[in-house]
Protein backbone atom coordinates (compact mmCIF):
# COMPACT_ATOMS: atom_id res chain seq x y z
CA UNK A 1 0.00 0.00 0.00
CA UNK A 2 1.29 3.47 -0.99
CA UNK A 3 2.11 4.82 2.37
CA UNK A 4 5.42 6.50 2.35
CA UNK A 5 5.97 10.45 1.32
CA UNK A 6 9.22 10.15 0.24
CA UNK A 7 11.96 7.12 -0.62
CA UNK A 8 15.82 7.44 -0.35
CA UNK A 9 18.15 5.08 -2.01
CA UNK A 10 21.70 4.97 -0.41
CA UNK A 11 22.32 3.79 2.89
CA UNK A 12 25.62 5.40 3.64
CA UNK A 13 26.21 8.11 6.41
CA UNK A 14 24.68 10.95 4.43
CA UNK A 15 21.97 9.03 3.43
CA UNK A 16 20.95 7.30 7.32
CA UNK A 17 20.98 11.05 8.55
CA UNK A 18 18.83 12.48 6.31
CA UNK A 19 16.33 9.67 6.75
CA UNK A 20 16.51 10.12 10.25
CA UNK A 21 15.73 13.94 10.23
CA UNK A 22 12.75 13.40 7.92
CA UNK A 23 11.30 10.90 10.34
CA UNK A 24 11.89 13.45 12.90
CA UNK A 25 9.68 16.04 11.14
CA UNK A 26 7.16 14.01 10.77
CA UNK A 27 7.39 12.18 7.04
CA UNK A 28 7.16 8.51 6.20
CA UNK A 29 10.87 7.51 4.48
CA UNK A 30 10.91 4.28 2.44
CA UNK A 31 14.58 3.37 2.51
CA UNK A 32 16.96 1.73 0.19
CA UNK A 33 20.28 0.51 -0.90
CA UNK A 34 22.28 -1.42 -3.71
CA UNK A 35 23.67 -3.81 -0.68
CA UNK A 36 20.04 -5.06 0.22
CA UNK A 37 21.08 -6.49 3.21
CA UNK A 38 22.07 -2.93 4.81
CA UNK A 39 18.02 -1.75 4.55
CA UNK A 40 17.34 -4.22 7.52
CA UNK A 41 20.42 -3.50 9.47
CA UNK A 42 19.23 0.13 9.60
CA UNK A 43 15.57 -0.52 10.18
CA UNK A 44 16.82 -3.05 13.33
CA UNK A 45 18.73 -0.51 14.24
CA UNK A 46 19.49 3.44 13.62
CA UNK A 47 15.89 3.77 12.31
CA UNK A 48 14.59 1.28 15.04
CA UNK A 49 11.11 2.76 16.97
CA UNK A 50 10.74 5.36 13.78
CA UNK A 51 8.35 5.79 11.32
CA UNK A 52 11.12 4.22 8.98
CA UNK A 53 9.91 1.90 5.83
CA UNK A 54 12.28 -0.51 3.95
CA UNK A 55 12.37 -1.99 0.78
CA UNK A 56 14.14 -5.03 -1.06
CA UNK A 57 13.63 -4.11 -4.50
CA UNK A 58 13.18 -0.74 -6.56
CA UNK A 59 9.74 -2.30 -7.60
CA UNK A 60 8.79 -2.71 -3.94
CA UNK A 61 10.22 0.88 -2.91
CA UNK A 62 8.29 2.34 -5.78
CA UNK A 63 4.59 0.23 -4.63
CA UNK A 64 5.14 1.68 -1.65
CA UNK A 65 5.25 5.61 -2.53
CA UNK A 66 2.40 8.35 -3.13
CA UNK A 67 1.94 9.68 -5.82
CA UNK A 68 3.60 12.04 -7.62
CA UNK A 69 7.06 9.49 -6.28
CA UNK A 70 9.45 11.40 -4.40
CA UNK A 71 12.69 9.45 -4.72
CA UNK A 72 16.08 11.20 -3.43
CA UNK A 73 19.59 9.12 -4.42
CA UNK A 74 22.14 9.77 -2.10
CA UNK A 75 25.12 7.66 -3.70
CA UNK A 76 28.40 8.23 -4.89
CA UNK A 77 28.59 10.76 -7.62
CA UNK A 78 28.92 9.56 -10.84
CA UNK A 79 27.63 6.42 -12.51
CA UNK A 80 25.51 5.10 -9.69
CA UNK A 81 23.12 7.73 -10.16
CA UNK A 82 22.27 7.39 -14.14
CA UNK A 83 22.58 3.52 -13.62
CA UNK A 84 19.98 4.00 -10.19
CA UNK A 85 17.98 6.25 -13.05
CA UNK A 86 18.34 3.71 -15.52
CA UNK A 87 16.69 0.95 -13.68
CA UNK A 88 13.79 3.74 -12.12
CA UNK A 89 12.88 5.02 -14.69
CA UNK A 90 11.02 2.25 -15.92
CA UNK A 91 8.86 1.67 -13.01
CA UNK A 92 7.94 5.71 -12.71
CA UNK A 93 5.43 7.28 -14.42
CA UNK A 94 5.00 10.63 -16.13
CA UNK A 95 5.59 13.98 -13.27
CA UNK A 96 7.62 11.80 -10.59
CA UNK A 97 9.95 13.07 -9.19
CA UNK A 98 13.72 12.04 -8.39
CA UNK A 99 16.42 14.12 -6.66
CA UNK A 100 19.61 13.58 -6.70
CA UNK A 101 21.27 14.92 -3.73
CA UNK A 102 24.76 13.54 -4.23
CA UNK A 103 27.77 15.84 -5.06
CA UNK A 104 27.01 15.40 -8.70
CA UNK A 105 28.89 18.00 -11.18
CA UNK A 106 26.39 20.35 -12.58
CA UNK A 107 26.45 19.55 -15.69
CA UNK A 108 25.60 15.90 -15.25
CA UNK A 109 22.62 17.29 -13.56
CA UNK A 110 21.60 19.35 -16.48
CA UNK A 111 22.14 16.23 -18.99
CA UNK A 112 19.99 14.26 -16.74
CA UNK A 113 17.40 16.96 -16.52
CA UNK A 114 17.13 17.41 -19.70
CA UNK A 115 17.13 13.68 -20.79
CA UNK A 116 14.88 12.51 -17.89
CA UNK A 117 12.50 15.55 -18.84
CA UNK A 118 11.59 14.03 -22.58
CA UNK A 119 10.50 10.98 -20.42
CA UNK A 120 8.01 13.10 -18.51
CA UNK A 121 10.25 12.60 -15.40
CA UNK A 122 11.34 15.86 -12.99
CA UNK A 123 14.85 15.69 -12.22
CA UNK A 124 16.06 17.36 -9.39
CA UNK A 125 20.36 18.21 -8.36
CA UNK A 126 20.30 19.79 -5.06
CA UNK A 127 23.46 20.56 -2.98
CA UNK A 128 23.11 19.27 0.57
CA UNK A 129 25.76 20.37 2.45
CA UNK A 130 26.94 20.52 6.85
CA UNK A 131 28.43 16.37 6.49
CA UNK A 132 27.02 14.25 8.49
CA UNK A 133 26.06 16.20 11.39
CA UNK A 134 24.06 18.68 8.94
CA UNK A 135 22.23 15.82 7.23
CA UNK A 136 21.06 15.09 10.69
CA UNK A 137 19.90 17.82 12.14
CA UNK A 138 19.27 20.64 9.62
CA UNK A 139 21.51 20.73 6.01
CA UNK A 140 21.65 23.53 3.84
CA UNK A 141 19.70 22.30 0.76
CA UNK A 142 20.26 24.04 -2.89
CA UNK A 143 17.87 22.56 -4.98
CA UNK A 144 17.54 23.58 -8.88
CA UNK A 145 16.21 21.74 -11.75
CA UNK A 146 13.03 20.77 -13.29
CA UNK A 147 10.76 23.59 -11.04
CA UNK A 148 7.50 21.92 -11.27
CA UNK A 149 8.96 19.52 -8.58
CA UNK A 150 9.77 22.28 -6.28
CA UNK A 151 5.88 22.79 -4.59
CA UNK A 152 6.10 18.37 -4.28
CA UNK A 153 9.06 19.00 -2.62
CA UNK A 154 9.57 22.18 -0.95
CA UNK A 155 7.83 21.57 2.28
CA UNK A 156 9.87 18.52 2.86
CA UNK A 157 13.03 20.08 1.90
CA UNK A 158 12.40 23.35 4.63
CA UNK A 159 11.29 21.42 6.88
CA UNK A 160 14.39 19.40 7.48
CA UNK A 161 17.05 22.18 6.38
CA UNK A 162 18.88 23.85 8.74
CA UNK A 163 17.12 27.21 10.49
CA UNK A 164 18.44 30.70 10.85
CA UNK A 165 16.85 34.17 12.80
CA UNK A 166 13.50 33.65 12.97
CA UNK A 167 13.02 30.31 11.84
CA UNK A 168 14.27 30.91 7.83
CA UNK A 169 15.21 27.44 6.47
CA UNK A 170 18.39 27.60 4.37
CA UNK A 171 16.98 25.95 1.39
CA UNK A 172 15.03 27.50 -1.35
CA UNK A 173 14.93 26.86 -5.22
CA UNK A 174 17.50 27.66 -6.78
CA UNK A 175 17.33 27.90 -10.48
CA UNK A 176 16.61 25.43 -13.37
CA UNK A 177 18.89 22.42 -14.73
CA UNK A 178 22.16 22.18 -12.59
CA UNK A 179 21.78 25.44 -11.09
CA UNK A 180 21.69 23.71 -7.36
CA UNK A 181 24.92 21.59 -8.06
CA UNK A 182 26.51 24.60 -9.56
CA UNK A 183 25.93 26.94 -6.58
CA UNK A 184 27.18 23.67 -4.02
CA UNK A 185 30.34 23.57 -6.44
CA UNK A 186 30.74 27.00 -5.79
CA UNK A 187 30.19 26.88 -1.63
CA UNK A 188 32.68 23.87 -1.70
CA UNK A 189 35.08 26.43 -3.57
CA UNK A 190 34.24 29.16 -1.09
CA UNK A 191 34.76 26.74 1.65
CA UNK A 192 38.47 25.96 0.34
CA UNK A 193 39.14 29.42 0.80
CA UNK A 194 37.97 29.97 3.56
CA UNK A 195 39.83 27.33 5.13
CA UNK A 196 43.07 28.18 3.32
CA UNK A 197 42.82 31.81 4.99
CA UNK A 198 42.24 30.71 8.49
CA UNK A 199 45.47 28.79 7.87
CA UNK A 200 47.64 32.08 6.98
CA UNK A 201 46.79 33.92 9.61
CA UNK A 202 47.47 30.73 12.12
CA UNK A 203 50.96 30.88 10.14
CA UNK A 204 51.58 34.65 11.21
CA UNK A 205 50.38 33.89 14.48
CA UNK A 206 53.05 31.19 15.23
CA UNK A 207 56.02 31.94 12.67
CA UNK A 208 55.56 35.54 12.94
CA UNK A 209 54.26 35.82 16.57
CA UNK A 210 55.65 32.87 17.98
CA UNK A 211 52.29 32.26 19.37
CA UNK A 212 51.07 29.23 21.71
CA UNK A 213 48.54 26.93 20.58
CA UNK A 214 46.26 27.80 23.80
CA UNK A 215 46.89 31.26 23.10
CA UNK A 216 45.76 31.27 19.34
CA UNK A 217 43.00 29.28 20.47
CA UNK A 218 42.02 32.15 22.57
CA UNK A 219 42.54 34.46 19.57
CA UNK A 220 40.21 32.53 17.69
CA UNK A 221 37.55 32.43 20.36
CA UNK A 222 37.57 36.27 20.53
CA UNK A 223 37.34 36.55 16.86
CA UNK A 224 33.98 34.56 16.78
CA UNK A 225 32.83 37.05 18.58
CA UNK A 226 33.67 39.56 15.64
CA UNK A 227 32.42 39.70 12.14
CA UNK A 228 34.38 36.32 11.62
CA UNK A 229 31.65 34.56 13.66
CA UNK A 230 31.74 31.61 11.86
CA UNK A 231 31.60 27.83 12.33
CA UNK A 232 35.32 27.26 10.37
CA UNK A 233 36.62 29.99 12.70
CA UNK A 234 35.10 27.89 15.96
CA UNK A 235 36.13 24.82 15.08
CA UNK A 236 39.90 26.34 14.49
CA UNK A 237 39.93 27.57 18.44
CA UNK A 238 38.84 23.88 19.39
CA UNK A 239 41.50 22.27 17.07
CA UNK A 240 44.42 24.52 18.19
CA UNK A 241 43.82 23.76 21.90
CA UNK A 242 43.30 20.04 21.49
CA UNK A 243 45.36 17.96 22.94
CA UNK A 244 46.44 13.78 22.41
CA UNK A 245 46.12 10.97 24.73
CA UNK A 246 49.68 11.98 25.41
CA UNK A 247 49.13 15.55 26.99
CA UNK A 248 50.40 17.46 24.11
CA UNK A 249 48.89 19.35 21.52
CA UNK A 250 47.61 17.08 18.36
CA UNK A 251 47.55 19.87 15.74
CA UNK A 252 51.25 19.85 15.21
CA UNK A 253 51.57 15.83 14.88
CA UNK A 254 49.22 16.10 11.99
CA UNK A 255 51.30 15.84 8.44
CA UNK A 256 50.84 19.06 6.81
CA UNK A 257 49.82 17.64 3.57
CA UNK A 258 46.48 18.66 2.55
CA UNK A 259 43.61 16.08 1.21
CA UNK A 260 41.22 17.48 -1.70
CA UNK A 261 37.89 15.37 -3.07
CA UNK A 262 37.79 17.86 -6.49
CA UNK A 263 34.83 20.67 -5.73
CA UNK A 264 37.25 23.35 -5.38
CA UNK A 265 39.25 22.38 -8.27
CA UNK A 266 35.92 22.22 -10.31
CA UNK A 267 34.76 25.68 -8.88
CA UNK A 268 38.97 26.73 -10.32
CA UNK A 269 38.13 24.94 -13.61
CA UNK A 270 34.78 26.80 -14.04
CA UNK A 271 36.27 29.89 -13.21
CA UNK A 272 39.01 29.45 -15.87
CA UNK A 273 36.37 28.26 -18.19
CA UNK A 274 34.09 31.13 -17.69
CA UNK A 275 36.99 33.80 -17.98
CA UNK A 276 35.87 34.75 -14.29
CA UNK A 277 38.42 36.20 -11.86
CA UNK A 278 37.93 33.65 -8.68
CA UNK A 279 41.84 34.47 -7.64
CA UNK A 280 41.24 33.19 -4.02
CA UNK A 281 40.09 29.75 -4.75
CA UNK A 282 42.32 28.73 -7.29
CA UNK A 283 45.00 29.76 -5.28
CA UNK A 284 43.47 27.80 -1.95
CA UNK A 285 43.44 24.52 -4.21
CA UNK A 286 46.78 25.24 -5.36
CA UNK A 287 47.72 26.07 -1.94
CA UNK A 288 46.53 22.46 -0.89
CA UNK A 289 48.55 21.03 -4.03
CA UNK A 290 52.04 22.27 -3.17
CA UNK A 291 51.57 21.17 0.29
CA UNK A 292 51.21 17.85 -0.90
CA UNK A 293 54.62 18.11 -2.61
CA UNK A 294 55.64 17.08 1.37
CA UNK A 295 58.76 15.47 0.07
CA UNK A 296 60.01 17.58 -2.45
CA UNK A 297 59.36 20.50 0.11
CA UNK A 298 61.52 18.70 2.54
CA UNK A 299 64.14 18.56 0.50
CA UNK A 300 63.61 22.04 -0.82
CA UNK A 301 63.72 23.45 2.48
CA UNK A 302 67.44 22.27 3.06
CA UNK A 303 68.55 23.66 0.14
CA UNK A 304 66.40 27.02 -0.28
CA UNK A 305 67.09 30.13 1.72
CA UNK A 306 64.45 33.01 2.82
CA UNK A 307 65.09 35.98 5.02
CA UNK A 308 67.06 35.05 8.46
CA UNK A 309 64.65 34.07 10.89
CA UNK A 310 64.20 37.51 13.35
CA UNK A 311 62.40 38.31 16.32
CA UNK A 312 58.88 40.47 15.49
CA UNK A 313 59.49 43.49 17.11
CA UNK A 314 56.38 45.34 16.74
CA UNK A 315 53.20 45.88 18.87
CA UNK A 316 51.71 41.82 18.97
CA UNK A 317 48.16 42.83 19.88
CA UNK A 318 47.97 45.78 16.84
CA UNK A 319 49.73 43.04 14.44
CA UNK A 320 46.78 40.49 15.61
CA UNK A 321 44.32 42.94 15.05
CA UNK A 322 45.84 43.71 11.62
CA UNK A 323 46.05 39.62 10.87
CA UNK A 324 42.07 39.70 11.97
CA UNK A 325 41.14 42.65 9.26
CA UNK A 326 43.58 41.02 6.87
CA UNK A 327 41.37 37.91 6.88
CA UNK A 328 38.27 39.64 6.73
CA UNK A 329 39.20 41.49 3.78
CA UNK A 330 40.61 38.57 1.69
CA UNK A 331 37.51 37.23 2.68
CA UNK A 332 35.14 39.24 1.71
CA UNK A 333 37.33 39.44 -1.87
CA UNK A 334 36.57 35.83 -1.81
CA UNK A 335 32.64 35.85 -1.14
CA UNK A 336 32.73 38.76 -3.69
CA UNK A 337 34.84 36.41 -6.13
CA UNK A 338 32.23 33.39 -5.29
CA UNK A 339 29.18 35.53 -6.50
CA UNK A 340 30.84 37.13 -9.71
CA UNK A 341 30.90 33.29 -11.16
CA UNK A 342 27.42 32.85 -9.75
CA UNK A 343 26.69 35.87 -11.91
CA UNK A 344 28.67 34.97 -14.99
CA UNK A 345 27.21 31.26 -14.85
CA UNK A 346 23.65 32.31 -14.54
CA UNK A 347 24.10 34.59 -17.64
CA UNK A 348 25.88 31.92 -19.45
CA UNK A 349 23.23 28.86 -18.59
CA UNK A 350 19.80 31.22 -18.64
CA UNK A 351 19.57 30.90 -15.02
CA UNK A 352 18.05 33.58 -12.92
CA UNK A 353 19.35 32.84 -9.68
CA UNK A 354 18.20 34.46 -6.62
CA UNK A 355 21.88 35.66 -5.18
CA UNK A 356 20.49 37.07 -1.35
CA UNK A 357 18.50 33.33 -1.44
CA UNK A 358 21.88 31.78 -1.87
CA UNK A 359 23.83 33.74 0.51
CA UNK A 360 20.54 32.69 2.98
CA UNK A 361 20.79 28.78 1.84
CA UNK A 362 24.87 29.31 3.54
CA UNK A 363 23.77 30.80 6.13
CA UNK A 364 23.30 28.23 8.06
CA UNK A 365 23.51 24.27 8.19
CA UNK A 366 26.38 24.49 6.00
CA UNK A 367 30.63 24.34 7.05
CA UNK A 368 30.73 28.00 5.49
CA UNK A 369 27.78 28.73 7.60
CA UNK A 370 28.79 32.02 9.14
CA UNK A 371 26.84 35.73 10.49
CA UNK A 372 29.20 37.35 7.74
CA UNK A 373 26.71 35.83 5.46
CA UNK A 374 23.66 37.38 6.56
CA UNK A 375 25.32 40.52 5.48
CA UNK A 376 25.38 39.21 1.93
CA UNK A 377 21.79 38.48 2.20
CA UNK A 378 21.47 41.94 3.11
CA UNK A 379 23.42 43.28 0.44
CA UNK A 380 21.34 41.37 -1.99
CA UNK A 381 18.19 42.47 -0.62
CA UNK A 382 19.48 46.34 -1.01
CA UNK A 383 19.79 45.86 -4.61
CA UNK A 384 19.05 42.53 -5.74
CA UNK A 385 20.66 43.40 -9.16
CA UNK A 386 24.10 44.56 -7.41
CA UNK A 387 26.46 43.47 -9.36
CA UNK A 388 29.71 42.98 -7.24
CA UNK A 389 29.69 42.69 -3.64
CA UNK A 390 32.86 45.16 -3.55
CA UNK A 391 30.61 48.06 -4.75
CA UNK A 392 27.92 47.33 -1.95
CA UNK A 393 28.32 50.44 0.85
CA UNK A 394 28.70 47.84 3.75
CA UNK A 395 31.48 45.66 1.95
CA UNK A 396 32.98 48.73 0.64
CA UNK A 397 33.44 50.36 3.66
CA UNK A 398 34.39 47.07 5.67
CA UNK A 399 37.50 46.70 3.15
CA UNK A 400 38.04 50.33 3.50
CA UNK A 401 38.62 49.81 7.42
CA UNK A 402 40.42 46.91 6.77
CA UNK A 403 42.99 47.67 4.42
CA UNK A 404 45.97 49.78 5.93
CA UNK A 405 45.96 46.34 8.04
CA UNK A 406 45.99 44.05 5.34
CA UNK A 407 48.54 45.96 3.36
CA UNK A 408 51.06 45.44 6.85
CA UNK A 409 50.58 41.78 7.22
CA UNK A 410 51.42 41.25 3.50
CA UNK A 411 54.00 43.44 3.75
CA UNK A 412 55.26 41.69 7.01
CA UNK A 413 55.02 38.65 6.05
CA UNK A 414 56.77 38.83 3.08
CA UNK A 415 59.45 40.34 4.53
CA UNK A 416 59.86 37.54 6.96
CA UNK A 417 58.89 34.79 3.86
CA UNK A 418 55.74 33.55 5.09
CA UNK A 419 53.27 32.03 2.69
CA UNK A 420 50.02 33.47 2.09
CA UNK A 421 49.44 32.75 -1.67
CA UNK A 422 45.13 34.28 -0.66
CA UNK A 423 45.97 37.03 1.54
CA UNK A 424 47.98 38.16 -1.03
CA UNK A 425 45.95 37.32 -4.00
CA UNK A 426 42.79 39.05 -2.22
CA UNK A 427 44.82 42.33 -1.91
CA UNK A 428 46.26 42.31 -5.73
CA UNK A 429 42.36 41.12 -6.81
CA UNK A 430 40.61 44.18 -4.68
CA UNK A 431 43.99 46.42 -5.98
CA UNK A 432 43.06 45.57 -10.07
CA UNK A 433 39.05 45.74 -9.59
CA UNK A 434 39.62 49.26 -7.96
CA UNK A 435 42.05 50.25 -10.82
CA UNK A 436 40.65 52.82 -13.84
CA UNK A 437 43.63 51.68 -15.79
CA UNK A 438 45.82 48.30 -15.90
CA UNK A 439 48.64 47.88 -18.03
CA UNK A 440 47.02 45.19 -20.21
CA UNK A 441 47.28 48.08 -23.02
CA UNK A 442 50.96 46.87 -23.21
CA UNK A 443 49.77 43.27 -23.41
CA UNK A 444 47.38 44.30 -26.60
CA UNK A 445 50.36 46.41 -27.99
CA UNK A 446 52.59 43.14 -27.81
CA UNK A 447 49.71 41.18 -29.44
CA UNK A 448 49.93 43.07 -31.95
CA UNK A 449 53.35 43.54 -32.36
CA UNK A 450 53.59 39.55 -32.77
CA UNK A 451 50.36 38.32 -34.04
CA UNK A 452 49.00 41.20 -35.44
CA UNK A 453 45.50 40.37 -33.29
CA UNK A 454 44.70 44.13 -33.20
CA UNK A 455 43.91 46.94 -30.51
CA UNK A 456 41.41 49.26 -29.39
CA UNK A 457 41.96 53.02 -29.08
CA UNK A 458 40.28 54.36 -26.31
CA UNK A 459 39.89 57.00 -27.53
CA UNK A 460 37.93 54.97 -30.52
CA UNK A 461 35.72 51.82 -28.66
CA UNK A 462 35.14 49.77 -31.42
CA UNK A 463 37.40 50.23 -33.55
CA UNK A 464 40.41 47.52 -33.90
CA UNK A 465 43.51 48.69 -35.42
CA UNK A 466 46.87 47.00 -36.50
CA UNK A 467 49.99 48.74 -36.67
CA UNK A 468 53.20 48.26 -38.46
CA UNK A 469 55.38 48.37 -35.36
CA UNK A 470 58.68 47.53 -36.57
CA UNK A 471 57.97 49.38 -40.06
CA UNK A 472 59.37 45.91 -41.86
CA UNK A 473 57.41 44.84 -44.73
P1 LIG B 1 29.27 7.53 -0.39
O1 LIG B 1 30.37 6.82 0.28
O2 LIG B 1 29.62 8.65 -1.30
O3 LIG B 1 28.38 6.49 -1.22
C1 LIG B 1 27.94 5.30 -0.64
C2 LIG B 1 26.58 4.94 -1.17
O4 LIG B 1 26.61 4.86 -2.60
C3 LIG B 1 26.15 3.56 -0.68
O5 LIG B 1 24.76 3.58 -0.52
C4 LIG B 1 26.58 2.68 -1.83
O6 LIG B 1 25.87 1.46 -1.89
C5 LIG B 1 26.23 3.55 -3.01
N1 LIG B 1 26.99 3.19 -4.20
C6 LIG B 1 28.32 3.34 -4.40
N2 LIG B 1 28.65 2.92 -5.64
C7 LIG B 1 27.50 2.50 -6.21
C8 LIG B 1 27.20 1.98 -7.50
N3 LIG B 1 28.13 1.81 -8.43
N4 LIG B 1 25.90 1.68 -7.75
C9 LIG B 1 24.95 1.86 -6.83
N5 LIG B 1 25.18 2.36 -5.59
C10 LIG B 1 26.44 2.67 -5.31
O7 LIG B 1 28.19 8.00 0.72
P2 LIG B 1 28.03 9.37 1.54
O8 LIG B 1 29.31 9.84 2.12
O9 LIG B 1 26.86 9.16 2.41
O10 LIG B 1 27.66 10.44 0.39
C11 LIG B 1 26.54 10.29 -0.45
C12 LIG B 1 26.56 11.42 -1.47
O11 LIG B 1 26.47 12.66 -0.76
C13 LIG B 1 27.84 11.51 -2.29
O12 LIG B 1 27.56 11.98 -3.57
C14 LIG B 1 28.68 12.52 -1.54
O13 LIG B 1 29.63 13.15 -2.36
C15 LIG B 1 27.60 13.47 -1.07
N6 LIG B 1 27.91 14.25 0.12
C16 LIG B 1 28.60 13.70 1.15
C17 LIG B 1 28.88 14.46 2.28
C18 LIG B 1 29.63 13.87 3.45
O14 LIG B 1 29.94 14.63 4.37
N7 LIG B 1 29.88 12.57 3.47
C19 LIG B 1 28.43 15.78 2.35
C20 LIG B 1 27.68 16.30 1.31
C21 LIG B 1 27.44 15.53 0.19
P3 LIG B 1 26.45 0.13 -1.19
O15 LIG B 1 26.10 0.24 0.25
O16 LIG B 1 25.77 -0.96 -1.89
O17 LIG B 1 27.95 0.15 -1.42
Amino acid sequence: MAQADIALIGLAVMGQNLILNMNDHGFVVCAFNRTVSKVDDFLANEAKGTKVVGAHSLEEMVSKLKKPRRIILLVKAGTAVDDFINKLVPLLETGDIIIDGGNSEYRDTTRRCRELREKGILFVGSGVSGGEEGARYGPSLMPGGAKEAWPHIKTIFQSIAAKVGSGEPCCDWVGDEGAGHFVKMVHNGIEYGDMQLICEAYHLMKDVLGMEHDEMSKVFQEWNKTELDSFLIEITANILKFKDSDGKYLLPKIKDSAGQKGTGKWTAISALEYGVPVTLIGEAVFARCLSSLKDERVQASKLLHGPKPKQFGGNKEAFLEDIRKALYASKIISYAQGFMLLWQAAKEFGWTLNYGGIALMWRGGCIIRSVFLGKIKDAFDRNPELQNLLLDDFFKTAVENCQDSWRRVIGTGVQIGIPMPCFTTALSFYDGYRHEILPANLIQAQRDYFGAHTYELLSKPGVFIHTNWTGHG
